[in-house]
């Protein structure tokens, strides 16, 4: 027997740990079932050869909202070059409406509802051993015919699994070279978010501890560079996540990173000074805010209190050794666009390193789905589900949106700007005014459509002060300057640079002195002075970056040495 488990992953730096877990939990039958990955970036005739090349005689796919619609076409192509071969579904996409899947995809011999570990083996059991009955099995929706009439039969779901039972998958690390590591240590979630399916499995299950130590060891000794828990709330149990920071701590390696989505307003003094003690880089976190607005969380039926969530996100701040990744979503019940805009204002203070603008997704089986109507909350109808207008937000309003969301992309996340935009909110009355002007702007120019290089977008940018504030292009050249350089140590100067050439002799004496006595360049013992104003660079600012006082002022960039929260060289205020 030919079982082939199929995943379709958004990029391919992705892997699918749902259908690693499936393959290691029926392992027993190890001989009969074969994996293959594929992304939703390969064409439709690629994925169709690969699966036809295995020739299984069952095909089981995993469905997710980014794969959903390729999937559909692919099993349609796949029932006429294999006809005999069973196809079996799974995964949250297809879980909430079985029979609704098996009615619109006649292909399909069933549908493996919720996690999918024990439902899995029991039907490799079924089709290798061919001893048991579809009708016996749990968390299965299937269609069955006899003579000629077609019918569908839903069977109870299955109670939830002990997450201990389940192997660890990566073994052969080989597999995964140069993808993100998923590494699941708890499943389920304790809280109800209406938006998220997550909140309908209650039951919130751990790995036991001495199983999860031994497996982050196997990624410490392998010097993993990433491992993302997939854990929905990472630290709703206080004890099995200091258990694992401490141990992260205790066994560190310096190189791996591990993420976690956190609920930031739970994390008591105790975690949040282990976190403060953790190797910078060693952690990052992402937090979901989702909205400020007291009635859209009410509402959504969350629990968070945004001034603690904030508090804590500051804290953690002092530290500078924690990426935070703070999400808001547009399109919530009781959010129109002034309070998403205040929403966003809120967060932005915070100045997290990355500030996710996500936009609702109505899914089927979550609440959300079930108060669409009452909320007149249109959205799309096939995937992503994304929320079209409301009864509190135009689809006009939704669309500006975007175009903020475009460019915090562009501008705050890529942490390329950094000294640029301070400046640059001073013009305007908030935050958002900033990014929503810039949105304007850019759709105005026709320049939203296309992909810019790195370069342009500062030149963009320079082209949309000139438009705002035409007196102080001069500073903001400068900010800009010092931003390129924080990044890169570039090539060729942009024309709009100021012309250093009257300060070559000053740099030439400083790097003299600096490769005598190392007041700033430490760990370039070996590098002559030449080589010193190669590796590192120089710059003159007549506006400091950061108080944008009037003067003159020298900044040394080294790019040996790099900020691990925002990757920008060490720049050093030096005399020359
Ligand atoms: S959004 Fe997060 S906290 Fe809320 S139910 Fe889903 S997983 Fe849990």
């Amino acid at each position: 027997m030919r079982i082939l488990l199929t995943a379709i992953n958004a990029k391919y730096i992705h892997s699918n740990l749902a259908v690693y877990s499936l393959e290691a939990y029926a392992q027993e039958y190890k001989k009969h079932i074969e994996l293959a990955e594929f992304t939703i970036n390969q064409t439709k005739d690629e994925i169709l050869k690969g699966i036809f090349r295995c020739k299984p005689e069952v095909l089981c796919i995993s469905c997710y909202i980014w794969n959903i619609s390729l999937v559909k076409d692919i099993i349609r192509e796949i029932h006429k070059i294999l006809p005999d071969t069973a196809i079996w579904l799974g995964g949250p996409e297809v879980s909430y409406d079985a029979p609704g899947t098996l009615e619109e995809c006649p292909e399909v011999t069933g549908i493996m509802k919720g996690e999918g570990e024990e439902t899995f083996l029991e039907l490799v059991r079924y089709y290798v051993e061919k001893k048991t009955n579809l009708s016996e099995m749990a968390g299965i929706t299937y269609r069955t015919c006899t003579e000629g009439d077609i019918r569908i039969v839903e069977n109870p779901w299955r109670d939830t699994l002990d997450l201990s039972t389940v192997p660890f998958v990566y073994a052969d690390l080989e597999k995964f070279e140069n993808r993100i590591i998923y590494y699941e240590s708890s499943r389920g979630c304790p809280f109800s978010c209406s938006y998220c399916l997550s909140s309908i499995d209650k039951k919130l299950r751990f790995r036991n501890i001495e199983l999860v130590k031994k497996e982050l060891q196997f990624f410490l000794d392998h010097k993993v560079s990433q491992v993302k828990f997939v854990d929905r709330t990472f630290n709703c149990d206080h004890e099995h996540a200091m258990a694992i920071w401490s141990y992260l701590i205790e066994h560190d390696n310096q190189i791996t990173n591990f993420h976690f989505e956190i609920a930031a307003d739970i994390l008591n003094e105790e975690e949040i000074r282990m976190i403060a003690g953790m190797r910078p880089g060693m952690i990052q976190l992402e937090i979901g805010v989702q909205s400020t607005n007291q009635d859209t969380i009410r509402e959504i039926h969350r629990r968070m209190v945004f001034e603690r969530v904030s508090g804590i996100v500051r804290q953690i701040q002092e530290g500078h050794n924690v990426h935070q990744h703070l999400d808001l979503i547009a399109g919530l019940p009781f959010e129109d666009y002034n309070s998403f805009s205040n929403s966003f204002n809120d967060v932005y203070k915070l100045r997290p390193q990355q500030l996710q603008l996500g936009f609702l997704k109505v899914l089927k089986g979550s609440f959300m789905h079930e108060m669409a109507e009452e909320y007149g909350c249109h959205y799309q109808d096939k995937e992503p589900y994304e929320v079209l207008f409301t009864r509190w937000i135009s689809y006009q309003d939704v669309l500006r949106l975007k175009q903020v969301e475009e460019m915090v992309e562009v501008y705050y996340n890529s942490n390329q700007f950094l000294k640029t935009l301070p400046a640059m909110e001073k013009l305007f009355e908030t935050p958002f005014r900033l990014y929503e002007a810039l949105g304007e702007f850019y759709e105005k120019k026709g320049y939203m459509e296309i992909s810019h290089t790195r370069l342009r977008r500062y030149e963009i940018l320079l082209e949309f002060l000139m438009d705002k504030d035409p007196e102080h292009m001069d500073m903001y050249q400068e900010l800009m300057i010092y931003d390129l350089y924080s990044r890169e140590n570039m090539k060729s100067r942009p024309a709009w640079a100021g012309d250093l050439t009257q300060y070559k002799r000053m740099f030439r004496e400083f790097y003299q002195t600096e490769m005598r006595e190392h007041h700033f360049l430490e760990g370039y013992e070996m590098y002559d002075e030449r080589q010193l104003g190669k590796m590192t660079h120089l710059e003159i600012m007549h506006y400091h970056p950061d108080t944008l006082e009037k003067g003159e002022y020298a900044f040394l960039f080294d790019y040996q040495k790099r900020d691990v929260l925002t990757y920008g060289a060490l720049a050093q205020e030096v005399e020359v």
